[in-house]
């Protein structure tokens, strides 16, 4: 599994994920009180493996994690977080401390720490988007074998505030929540090195998934356009993404650029994807080739279709009718 030291002090570990993206960027930062592990990978065999593998080949014992850091609770960040801290207590170090935003915990609690099954506003979501039912289900049992790679859960989350520099490593650096892709995601800036932690929040070769969620913050795309925007304004050398390449001078802003570009493009689609009232689902089949989609898939295109709808709605390109199937209608 390649591990790159992309400075002298920071290592990039790509830990296998079981799904299309492949790979989940990870850091190691090395601080004089121990390792800064940065998002951690899905609790799989094989990605246990690259986490042991890429301990060995740098020679750094599991007890000498001082803290672990998580930009966001996605699965594929969030996933093997417990497994870290108890490795390094199995190797005599003290649990470290899992540290997220306030709004992620929540999220890691209100989502991970519950059954899919058990909760209902997800069920009742689906229906209302008219997801056939079939495809309903395979998507919450998904979901739930997801979830089943979450485990073991931190014992503890530990609030980072955005906005208060936290030590990552060596480095200080300054907390900022970026919302959209996950409501309370954050990245890490070291104004001194030009050099930015990004999370998800952009990608090199891929859009970042924006999504309306039942229990997610209003206007998510909204959000996510304005973080795009305050995040334009750093001065940038080197970003450090969760997936694909890093990205360099001035390719951070490059790409800021054209995710801003595509967003408006998908929602001038969006909008012409309303020739007549048409559900969420039916939407989603006009942007999205669904033949080619896996489950997993099928259900961001629904979920990012919702985002770019309600985005239409609140600047008055389209109408959402709330009953128990909604439907939208253009103006
Ligand atoms: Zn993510």
């Amino acid at each position: 599994m390649p591990i790159t030291a992309v400075t002298p002090d920071i290592f990039q570990v790509q830990i296998p994920l079981p799904f299309a993206l492949r790979i989940v960027n990870c850091y190691l930062l090395r601080g004089d009180d121990g390792w800064t592990v940065i998002d951690t990978g899905l609790n799989t065999s094989k990605a246990r493996a690259a986490w042991q593998e890429a301990f060995t080949k740098l020679g750094i014992r599991p007890r000498k994690i001082a803290q672990i850091v998580l930009t966001h609770i996605h699965p594929d960040h969030y996933g093997l977080a417990g497994w870290l801290a108890e490795w390094c207590v199995a190797d005599g170090g003290e649990s470290p401390p899992i540290r997220l935003s306030a709004r992620e915990a929540w999220l890691a609690v209100h989502f991970w720490g519950r059954e899919v099954w058990q909760q209902p506003a997800y069920l009742a979501f689906w229906q209302q988007c008219a997801v056939p039912a079939d495809l309903a289900q395979a998507i919450m049992e998904t979901t739930e074998q997801t979830r089943q790679r979450t485990y073991p859960h931190p014992a503890a989350h530990h609030i980072i505030e955005p906005g208060t520099p936290i030590r990552l490593g060596a480095r200080l650096m300054q907390p900022l929540l970026m919302p959209g892709h996950s409501d309370g995601q954050l990245v890490f800036y070291d104004a001194a090195d030009r050099l930015l932690l990004c999370g998800d929040h952009v990608l090199q070769t891929i859009t970042p998934n924006i999504s309306l969620w039942p229990d997610g913050e209003a206007n998510p795309l909204g959000r996510y356009l304005d973080s795009l925007d305050e995040l334009a304004r750093l001065d940038v050398r080197l970003a450090l993404p969760g997936h694909g390449p890093v990205m360099a001078d001035g390719e951070l802003h490059g790409r800021i650029t054209e995710i801003t570009h595509h967003h408006q493009e998908r929602l001038a689609q969006t909008e012409a994807a309303l020739p007549q009232p048409s559900t969420v689902y039916e939407v989603s089949q006009r942007l999205f080739n669904h033949a080619n989609l896996s489950v997993h898939e099928m259900r961001f295109a629904a979920t990012e279709t919702l985002a770019h709808l309600d985005y239409l709605v609140r600047h008055g390109r389209a109408r959402w009718h709330e009953e128990a199937v909604w439907w939208f209608e253009g103006n």
